[in-house]
């Protein structure tokens, strides 16, 4: 659509879609901008009051309250012609979904620090009282995540199943109420679609009613259902039933400069991280070479 600008971070450009990226839209004409700040979109919108400028909202709790706030405050100032493409997530659900599978092969969770900065100890109990498996919020760093298995091991060790904070510098047990809020006054859950997974209940969001013009999906545009490639494992990579290498598709046709599946897009992903630490799935035989045998 020629008036439109389309506004995301950066990560989303590579992500494939089902036929395309927004990178190679980018490359063959289309406009859209990289922000690092939700509130960028605000900026973009006062500078061409004449285009519809689209903020594809992505991201799990942790971006949700800033996301919130741009929209919030897109209002206040009168900007009519900012819109919010949502696809945000909410991963409590998600991982009720990882252990309601059926061959689910999960022992305990590492759970993410910066989402939890956000939501606190509370939504993730279910994992232990309901699963009977153990859970630790972990930071980032190596010895956090170090860290954040060593006390994963003892409580199992110990035949334990709770919650705990590793990446206590960060995270308090409440979370931060006040942003958890912020996403309430403008988003309400909704049912989503997750790759692999297929649709979860209340693990996204709509917008509500109040906010329903500024919802990009009332655009008069035909959206042909997604496309997942028929051989991505992603989903069982997830659900810890098979290992990255174990994908057809793993390091020869996907990796981190051509990724399939969504596992090997961001660093964090399971794919591109086995691919970045296993050294493209040759990690041994690099070592190998690395330390020739005498
Ligand atoms: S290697 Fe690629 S295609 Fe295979 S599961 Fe991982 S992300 Fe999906």
């Amino acid at each position: 659509m020629p008036d439109v600008i389309m506004v995301t971070f950066g990560d989303m450009m590579r992500v494939p879609g089902s036929r395309s990226s927004l990178q190679k839209e980018k490359a063959q004409g289309a406009d859209i901008r990289i922000v690092y700040s939700p509130l960028d979109t605000l900026r973009i919108a006062a500078k061409y009051p004449q285009k519809r400028v689209v903020f594809l909202a992505i991201g799990f709790e942790t971006t949700s309250p800033s996301i919130s706030v741009a929209l919030l405050r897109a209002r206040e100032e009168g900007l009519q012609n900012v819109f919010c493409l949502n696809c945000q997530k909410r991963v409590p659900p998600a991982l009720k979904t990882l252990l309601q599978a059926e061959r689910v092969r999960i022992d305990g969770f590492l759970l993410p620090g910066h989402v939890s900065a956000i939501l606190g100890v509370a939504p993730y109990q279910f994992i232990a009282e309901q699963f009977g498996r153990p859970g630790v919020i972990t930071g980032f760093e190596p010895l956090d995540i170090l860290q954040g298995i060593g006390m994963l091991v003892k409580q199992i060790e110990e035949g334990r199943s709770e919650i705990e904070i590793q990446y206590r510098r960060v995270v308090r047990p409440e979370g931060n109420p006040l942003a958890a809020s912020k996403i309430f006054e403008i988003f309400e859950e909704d049912q989503a679609e997750w790759r692999g997974f297929g649709s979860i209940p209340r693990s996204g969001y709509r917008l509500r009613d109040e906010f329903k013009t500024m919802d990009a999906r009332h655009f008069p545009l035909a959206v042909e259902p997604p496309l997942e490639h028929p051989h991505c494992l992603c989903g069982e990579v997830l659900q810890g039933v098979v290992s990255p290498p174990d994908c057809p598709l793993y390091s020869v046709v996907c990796n981190p400069e051509n990724p399939v599946g969504p596992c090997m897009v961001s660093v964090e992903g399971t794919c591109a991280a086995y691919y970045k630490y296993g050294n493209g799935g040759r990690g041994l035989e690099f070592l190998e070479d690395e330390n020739p045998t005498p």
